[in-house]
């Protein structure tokens, strides 16, 4: 028989705090009935997305809740990025971020940013660097969003244990990209990526895109200045491990990158933008309509997380309000009998702090038969007292098979 339950993780992004002076935190103060409602009807605890004492990004934090081991298939930014721009990448590829850049005649940066040139001069740009060949090395290049881009080497031989080309600051020279290990496929990789920079600095510094800024007084875009550099691990399909049709709704890069990346659809919903300004309520009509189709959706809703950065307590308590609303638009369309819902986070990110911390997350997993403990709110302090206690990332995926009866017998 097909198993007809669906499964929902709803990530807040940076969700968790530290408690301030008066003890409270942005989730304790924000007036957030529905999602109480939630804890009040399931099954409650806090969850660490990596382990005890790690600060995880969001990149490493979402791996390990969809039950990927970050350590095993993370090796830098880049591939996400990558995936993120809608590249088709293979196993083995080396991928970095970039920025175009303006650099003298010495290599010393300019301006990190090329004057933030626009996606059109930037798309003319992208079309001079994509498809050369160095030593044997096909490069790949896509911009994105104007000064942002990708950069891929595919070939053999390669490494992603280089240094970065961009110094992350202005008025130094480009960084000499250097082997980390004693590798020969790092070393080659180091000789391709310094070749390529020369080039690329040759090929732009006169191009037609470029005199036109120059006249306009703008600073040209002749370099770019890779970072972040990964290597595609072979990753195993989200279907091929759950056998679950995935999607995924969200507003950044990064996190499309992830899907992409595992194998979840994504679904594009206008003004989700990863700020506090998103569309909430688009997104929680995409959600309702995606579970008509799909057995698994993973939702991030990034606000939170950029109202922490910025240290902005009130913001974030807002953020957390306007994500409550959206809630009950979701609660009102779906039922206990063919939904389990997971509501949690995939990070702290205390306002103290404005980065990420390692403290634990509040977790909640509704649906039909979990365990209904006593907790009644959905915050840092209530949901330690619930019945799942502790877990770890990588356990909700397994408890969502096991509560959907998807997993196997370990045994006779
Ligand atoms: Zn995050
Ligand atoms: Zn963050």
């Amino acid at each position: 028989m097909k198993n007809e339950k669906k499964c929902v993780i709803f990530i807040i992004d940076g969700l968790g705090d530290r408690p301030n002076e008066q003890g409270k935190t942005p989730l304790m103060d924000a007036k957030t009935p529905t999602m109480d409602k939630i804890a009040k009807e399931g099954i409650c605890g806090l969850m660490n997305a990596i382990d005890i004492g790690i600060r995880p990004g969001s990149d490493t934090a979402h791996l390990s809740i969809l039950g990927y081991d970050p350590y095993k298939v993370y090796t830098g930014r880049g591939p996400l990025e990558a995936f993120g721009v809608g590249l088709d990448l293979k196993e083995g590829d080396v991928a970095f971020r970039c920025n175009f850049a303006t650099v003298d005649e010495n290599f010393v940066v300019l301006d990190r940013r090329a004057g933030r040139i626009s996606p059109e001069e930037a798309e003319q740009l992208e079309k001079v660097i994509d498809g050369m060949e160095i030593d044997g090395v096909k490069i790949i290049f896509k911009s994105s969003k104007g000064y942002r881009g990708v950069l891929v080497l595919r070939g053999e031989g390669l490494s992603c244990k280089v240094s970065d080309g961009d110094p992350h600051e202005e008025g130094v020279k480009v960084n000499e990209i250097k082997p980390l290990d004693d590798s020969k496929e790092a070393k080659r990789t180091a000789e391709i990526l310094n070749k390529l920079l020369k080039i690329v600095y040759e090929k732009l510094n006169n191009h037609p895109i470029n005199e036109e800024r120059r006249k306009k007084g703008l600073p040209p875009a002749n370099i770019i200045l890779p970072r972040g550099a990964g290597v595609v691990s072979k990753i195993e399909k989200f279907y091929d491990k759950y056998k679950m049709k995935g999607a995924c709704i969200c507003g950044t890069g990064l996190i499309k990158g992830i899907a992409k990346m595992v194998g979840l659809d994504p679904i594009e919903v206008e003004g989700a933008t990863g700020t506090p300004n998103t569309n909430f309520m688009g997104k929680a009509k995409a959600l309702v309509d995606a579970l008509k189709k799909y057995d698994f959706v993973l939702v991030n809703v990034k606000g939170a997380d950029e109202a922490s950065h910025d240290g902005n307590y009130d913001l974030k308590k807002e953020v957390l309000e306007k994500i409550d609303n959206m809630l009950s638009y979701v609660f009102e369309h779906i039922s206990r009998e063919d939904v389990y819902f997971v509501l949690t986070g995939d990070h702290s990110t205390p306002i103290e702090m404005k980065d990420h911390s390692a403290d634990p997350i509040p977790i909640v997993i509704w649906g039909k038969s979990v365990r209904v403990d006593d907790v009644e709110n959905f915050n840092e302090f209530s949901c330690a007292k619930g019945g799942l206690h502790w877990i770890k990332g990588e356990h909700i995926m397994k408890i969502l098979l096991d509560l959907t009866g998807r997993n196997e017998k370990f045994g006779a």
